[in-house]
């Protein structure tokens, strides 16, 4: 599974790194991208669907779902 977190739409809300913080970074501002250019490991893609269906500001995709 491979995301991308959209930067003009996130909010820093941060809720993505509490479900999956493997799968995110957050910058000093609170702003996020996806870790490791958006490969996201098997452990983590539960975390990671909870993170796109509660992220706030709808900024995290996913670009495919190997
Ligand atoms: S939950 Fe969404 S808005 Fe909040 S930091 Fe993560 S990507 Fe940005």
């Amino acid at each position: 599974m491979r995301i991308q977190v959209e930067g003009a739409r996130c909010q820093a809300y941060g809720l993505c790194v509490e479900h999956a913080p493997a799968a995110f970074q957050l910058d000093d501002w609170g702003y996020a991208t996806a870790a490791d250019d958006g490969l996201v490991t098997a452990p983590d893609v539960p975390g990671v669907e909870k993170a796109i269906a509660e992220c706030p500001a709808q900024a995290i995709r996913r670009i495919d779902s190997d």
